[in-house]
């Protein structure tokens, strides 16, 4: 099998598979907030789970907060600023290459009276400066959304820039940042990063579904978006799973270690793979300067589909984000807002690697690709 298709989801790591055992032992599985020494101790663990994370992050413990995903995350800091600081300002500004998490929640927020300004992509799939700069100008803005790493194409957004535009041109304008493909890939210092909020998802770093994480800098206001018990300082209600934060944190221990050279192995694979499709008359639609981990590619005579399931006869699974529909055909409103015609978005397939992928499953790619244009391509 050859997995190229880690952007979606991440297999389990044998380090997280080992932690989950150990915390799901007798004692510790005792509910954290229990008056009981059992519950101390479960709390105990929790907290040291917290602590380490954030250490790992950069970050303050009490500025960690475990959640059931990046989604939750996402909605919990983009909602809960919004309503809990009503008189920072009428606007949002973001991209429309967001991830759906961010995305849905903008929608959310149109209809309840709030201002959306959508910032300009270019080609290279990163805010156009002079964009940035003229809806920031229109006044009243008092979040901006942005992703550091773009879920299909890789791109990666120019955030010192950006952060630096924003703080200079509208002070009071919090951020939020989506770190969710950034995480393991590339170093993350929560403390000198510049985000106000940002969004982890545990199953894109080899940890199980059903964890993430949400960093709200100290002194930031935000609304929870889950009521119930006041766990988590009040921020997340709902028993606390030291489980899943083990879980999350035993992932990003083994994701932490080793960056660049994981990156470099990527290097080379993402290369290998250009040079080969690009011969072969595919075109890349991942700027030249995205993560390595992620390869966008449109297959010339193939839609999306088409390719995902040729590939998947040999065992190779990679994604789509063109998903067709009886009615409708989708394709990657990414690609189309970074201005890729339709007929080549129509085409694209995402491939993403991990820190486990190697060049002999990238050559093996490139000979079923081969007899793949061999066998099915009408011509
Ligand atoms: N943000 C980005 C960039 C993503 O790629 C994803 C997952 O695909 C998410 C957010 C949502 O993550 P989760 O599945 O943890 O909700």
């Amino acid at each position: 099998m050859i997995y190229f298709d880690n952007s979606a989801t991440t297999f389990v790591s044998e380090a997280v598979r080992a932690k989950m055992i150990e915390l799901t032992e007798d004692p510790v599985s005792a509910n954290p907030g229990a008056l009981h020494k059992l519950g101390n101790k479960a709390m105990e663990t929790y907290e040291g789970i917290r602590r380490e994370t954030a250490g790992l992050l950069g970050a303050k413990p009490e500025e960690i907060f475990f959640t059931s995903c990046a989604t939750e995350s996402a909605n919990t800091a983009i909602k809960g600023y919004m309503s809990r600081n009503r008189r920072a300002g009428n606007a949002v500004i973001s991209t429309k290459t967001e991830h759906k998490a961010t995305l849905e929640c903008l929608e959310y927020l149109a209809k309840q009276g709030y201002e959306i300004r959508y910032v300009k992509a270019g080609m290279d799939g990163k805010p156009v400066e002079a964009s940035l700069v003229e809806e920031l100008n229109k006044g009243d803005v008092a979040l901006a959304c942005f992703t550091l790493v773009n879920n299909e194409t890789g791109a990666v957004l120019p955030f010192e820039d950006i952060s630096r535009t924003i703080r200079s041109v509208s002070p009071s304008t919090a951020i939020y940042l989506d770190c969710v493909q950034a995480l393991g890939k590339m170093p993350i210092d929560l403390s000198k990063l510049g985000a106000d909020m940002c969004s982890f998802s545990g199953h894109k770093i080899h940890s199980v579904k059903g964890n993430g994480v949400l960093y709200i800098k100290k002194g930031i206001k935000v609304d929870p978006l889950i009521l119930g018990g006041g766990q988590q300082d009040g921020m997340r209600s709902g028993t606390q799973s030291p489980v899943l934060a083990g879980a999350f944190l035993a992932a990003l221990k083994e994701v932490s270690e080793g960056i660049e050279e994981a990156r470099e192995k990527a290097c080379e694979i993402n290369s290998y793979l250009r040079k080969e499709l690009s011969e072969r008359g595919a075109k890349i639609l991942s700027p030249d300067d995205a993560l390595p981990y992620v390869l966008n590619v449109s297959f010339q005579g193939f839609e999306s589909e088409t390719m995902l399931h040729c590939l998947e006869i040999y065992d190779i699974y990679v994604s789509t984000v063109s998903a067709c529909s009886a009615k409708q055909k989708k394709v990657s409103y990414v690609l189309l807002e970074m201005g890729v015609d339709r007929k080549t978005a129509a085409n694209a397939v995402r491939l993403s690697f991990s820190r486990y992928n190697t060049m002999d499953e990238a050559k093996e790619f490139i000979t079923h690709v081969d007899e793949i244009y061999d066998q099915f391509l009408v011509r």
